[in-house]
């Protein structure tokens, strides 16, 4: 069976060779199609993609009445496995109190308490929630367990949800181990990952990633996180690294070095890791996270200077109980658009094609990619970072 959906007043593939008019810089860059049709298959799959007037018949029809449609957001940077409440945290830093990780230790210890079942319908809610604002596909960290069994529970649970799973043992030193961080990266690297790739190397987590951050007492410096990113390698797992978020550091240039998909944060740079990360272009993604710098009072990264020197950039949300609890990535695309001068299509670009990238996707609308769309009730994409707040984007059920 398949349908034919037409009334899209303009359809990002997110393919150049397919757009219909390429004067515009923006509408190049997404391969842009207007009054444009799409068919796909009861089973999810793209069969066919172009302009209305083109169209081939199929068994069913839907109209949807002049709606621009996109990919579905690649929300490639989330934790969504906790329990537990910070807004007070969150209330106290907005009237000055700086964030340096310390907080992390009250997620862990409410996740440790709560049940699987508990657990589980926090996630499933975060997820419905993302859809509900165009969020098809999304990463999911482990990081709030910290110890061996409840790190192996935050991945399973994940994983019901997702296949895009990563093993963040490394996301803070608990408190337990704070006398003695070198039996933490000895776990971290030994039994945990023994235990998290032992049914595969893949099967629970698809990479591993650390907080690397030498300006928190709390995360990890160069080369404990070196020693934990190469244990993940040799272990099978693709690397992502928290990098440069609260000041220099090592992270982002240990990011390149090692080839991994994506760095994330970046938010102090200086002129060499700009260079490492265009030098890596192709390979790694440096990974933006503004609802962070919003969440936290800081300067937010300086995209414009990333695009430009040509780093593959890509925006996530980082949704966590700590730095920021928005899941969405229309705000995200609204302050990438406002405070970090990307236009709106570098920014829907980053959330879509680039974030998929670093997952290993490709999120074209093409034939024989899988139909994971978004609907937005306005007529072109513009309207994402314009109206922002507005609840006017969702994934586009089949
Ligand atoms: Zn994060």
């Amino acid at each position: 069976m398949s349908l034919l959906l037409t009334g899209i007043s303009e359809l990002t593939t997110n393919d150049p060779a397919r757009g219909d008019g390429h004067a515009d810089p923006g509408d190049a860059l997404l391969g842009v199609i207007r009054d444009a049709a799409l068919v796909v298959s009861t089973d999810g799959v793209v069969e066919w993609v172009g302009p209305v007037a083109e169209a081939p018949d199929a068994d069913t029809r839907r109209d949807l009445g002049g709606r621009a449609v996109i990919p579905g957001f690649v929300d490639s940077h989330t934790h969504l496995v906790f329990a537990g409440d910070r807004s007070a945290e969150f209330a106290a830093r907005m009237t000055g109190t700086p964030y340096d990780g310390g907080g992390i230790a009250v997620s862990v210890a409410a996740t440790r308490a709560a049940s699987d079942d508990e657990l589980r319908a926090l996630v499933a809610a975060r997820v419905a929630e993302m859809r509900a604002q165009g969020t098809t596909t999304v990463e999911i960290k482990s990081g709030y367990g910290l110890t061996l069994d409840d790190e192996l529970r935050s991945l399973r649970i994940a994983r019901e949800v997702t296949s895009h799973t990563t093993f963040l043992g490394a996301h803070v030193v608990p408190r337990e181990y704070a006398p003695d961080r070198a039996a933490y990266v000895d776990l971290v690297t030994g039994p945990m990952l023994d235990a998290v790739t032992a049914d595969g190397p893949t099967t629970l987590a698809e990479s591993i990633d650390v907080f690397c951050e030498p300006h928190s007492a709390h995360a990890f410096d160069g080369d404990e996180a070196r020693t934990i990113l190469e244990a993940g390698r040799a272990a099978g797992l693709s690397l992502r690294v928290h990098g440069n978020q609260l000041g220099p550091g090592p992270g982002v240039r240990l990011a390149c070095e090692l080839g991994a998909r994506s760095v994330d944060h970046c938010t102090f740079l200086d002129e060499a890791d700009v260079e490492a990360l265009a030098a890596a272009r192709g390979t790694t993604v440096a990974t933006l996270l503004p609802g962070v710098e919003f969440s936290t009072r800081s300067p937010y990264p300086d995209a414009r200077a990333l695009i430009d020197a040509g780093v593959d950039v890509a925006l996530a949300s980082d949704c966590n109980p700590g730095t920021c609890y928005s899941s969405s990535i229309p705000f995200a695309i609204a302050l990438a658009v406002r405070e970090m001068g990307m236009t709106p299509a570098e920014a829907l670009h980053a959330a879509t094609a680039v974030s998929a990238r670093s997952l290993g996707l490709d999120r074209r609308i093409a034939p024989g990619q899988p139909a994971e769309l978004a609907v937005i009730d306005a007529p072109s994409h513009l309207h994402l970072a314009y109206r922002a707040g507005v609840p006017i984007v969702r994934a586009l059920d089949l």
